[in-house]
């Protein structure tokens, strides 16, 4: 008799758009296959948790039928692109939105393997195969694949809500009256290390320069190739690109590029990112389309405690004309909201339950973050998701009492030091070490280009509070106009600003 497996499903949402009829394919496979719960993830994709092996093939199947699939959701290739969730530039989030679905397009792997598995041989999809044709050939990744993962993210400044500088390939939209003419490239982001092993690091990405927009999808082809090439296959430790470019140097890696690209990229042009959190309520598009963005803790849609976020999503998705876009920070923005479905919008979620759960949090709460952890995966060393809002909860509190609630912090937690909610680039991190212990990480700035450091280790729940409560107490009485707490611990001299990777352990 064989155990009664169970897996995670991740599907690819490219830019982390959804058609209504998307979400609720989505939503129904979780009643019909998974735990229940809808899980949003820091790289707006969709999990599907506790499927059954057996009920594998009727999931992918299904979510199929409405255009998703799981390809490339994990493996060493590139995975899910992000894309700016940002609802306020919704012409220009369009253009760069269509940039991310060609690059994700282009570095999807065209395997015939995933359709004979799971969708008995037919390309449903085909768009995401060659020319239709039933051939094993991996133009971009060869015979041998990636030494590991790879991720691109793309922002529309002033906000950089997919921390794009965390990712292998970050691009930043530049735009002119609104028109987009390219991106600023960065390369070498990754947030993953090693405990005990201070030649692993979390490091941001190097900016190289601009690139017109025809030419973004040939930059991240021959950057992918050329980590293909030179990256460390021997040990998957030191296999990201970040390392690669460490190894080398940052000029023999751009030396290689501009001989397979076969010309110079352009100077990068100015930019400026003020936050990399979401802006949570009602909003106007240009065009005059409503947007709304709500909270999601954990990015779990679920219904509990008598909050049914997720009825009152299925009942939105049933009259709603625009779009489900997923954050990076695991929230949901409902965009294009046609302006006469607004107060029914807002209606529907208060009706559930839900609208003082997706908005009226401590901005604390608000701009948090965690990996599922415990229970879920099986690299995690501590709790995390489940966690953190019971330590907010009390942190809540000392926020509370200092009349901190409406100053946005960012407090990102994980179960080990893999960094998949980007600990490493919150204002205070906290990293799993063992059961109900954390490594704490401060000094991060407020819009994700500037990393933390070690600040305290081993942490309890106690000494997590007892170590926060004072700097929040200091930086409520001490800070600067505007000052963000991450550089008000660094200005205090708590700990030394981390300029690049490899001084994070310095
Ligand atoms: Fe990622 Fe580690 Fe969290 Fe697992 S425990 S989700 S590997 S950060």
């Amino acid at each position: 008799l064989e155990p009664l497996y169970s897996f995670m499903i991740r599907v690819r949402v490219p830019g982390g758009v959804a058609t209504p009829e998307q979400w609720q394919r989505m939503d129904a496979l979780s009643d019909a296959y998974g735990s229940g719960a809808l899980k949003l993830t820091t790289r707006q994709t969709f999990q599907l948790h506790g499927i059954l092996k057996r009920d594998l093939r009727a999931t992918i199947q299904e979510f199929n039928d409405v255009l998703m699939d799981s390809i490339a959701g994990c493996g060493d290739v590139n995975r899910n692109v992000m894309c700016a969730a940002n609802p306020h530039e919704s012409a220009l989030h369009k253009d760069v939105h269509a940039v991310a679905a060609a690059i994700s397009a282009h570095l999807t792997p065209r395997t015939t393997a995933y359709w004979d598995l799971w969708l008995d041989g037919e390309k449903r999809y085909s768009s995401l195969v060659n020319d239709g044709e039933k051939e094993d050939f991996e133009p971009i990744y060869g015979a041998t694949y990636l030494p590991r993962k790879f991720k691109i993210a793309l922002a529309v400044p002033p906000q950089n809500d997919t921390d794009i500088f965390s990712n292998d390939i970050a691009l930043t939209a530049i735009a002119e009256n609104g028109v987009l003419q390219g991106f600023n490239v960065a390369i070498g982001g990754g947030m993953g290390m090693t405990f005990g092993m201070p030649e692993t690091y979390p490091r941001l990405a190097d900016l190289i320069g601009f690139v017109p927009t025809d030419k973004v999808i040939d930059v991240c082809e021959k950057v992918v190739t050329i980590q293909r090439d030179w990256g460390n296959r021997e040990n998957r430790k030191f296999s990201r690109l970040k390392y690669t470019i460490d190894r080398v140097g940052l000029p023999a890696f751009l030396t290689e590029l501009r001989l397979r690209l076969g010309y110079e990229l352009e100077e990068a042009r100015p930019y400026q990112f003020t936050g990399s959190g979401d802006s949570f309520g009602w909003s106007q598009g240009e065009d005059g389309k409503e947007h709304l963005t709500l909270f999601v803790e954990g990015g779990r849609v679920t219904n509990k405690n008598g909050v049914e976020l997720k009825t009152a999503l299925r009942e939105i998705s049933a009259f709603h004309t625009g779009e489900f876009r997923l954050t990076g920070n695991q929230n949901l923005v409902i965009a294009n909201i046609d302006p006469k479905h607004r107060q029914r919008v807002q209606q529907v979620l208060e009706n559930r339950g839900a609208w003082a759960q997706t908005q009226q949090q401590t901005a604390l709460r608000l701009g948090s973050l965690a990996c599922v952890a415990l229970n879920t995966c099986s690299l995690a060393f501590a709790e995390a998701e489940r966690y953190l809002p019971h330590l907010l909860d009390r942190l809540d509190t000392v926020i509370q009492a200092n009349g901190l609630s409406d100053e946005g912090i960012l407090i990102r937690m994980t179960g080990c030091p893999n960094g998949c909610a980007r600990p490493y680039l919150g204002e205070i991190g906290l990293v799993g070490r063992s059961i109900g212990r954390y490594n704490l990480y401060l000094g991060a700035d407020h819009s994700g280009q500037r990393m933390n450091k070690l600040y305290k280790e081993m942490l309890d729940e106690e000494g997590i509070v007892a170590e926060l409560t004072p700097l929040l107490e200091a930086y409520a009485q001490d800070r600067e106009p505007q000052e963000k707490f991450g550089d008000f611990v660094i200005r205090q001299g708590h700990v030394a600003a981390t300029v690049q990777g490899l001084d994070f352990h310095a």
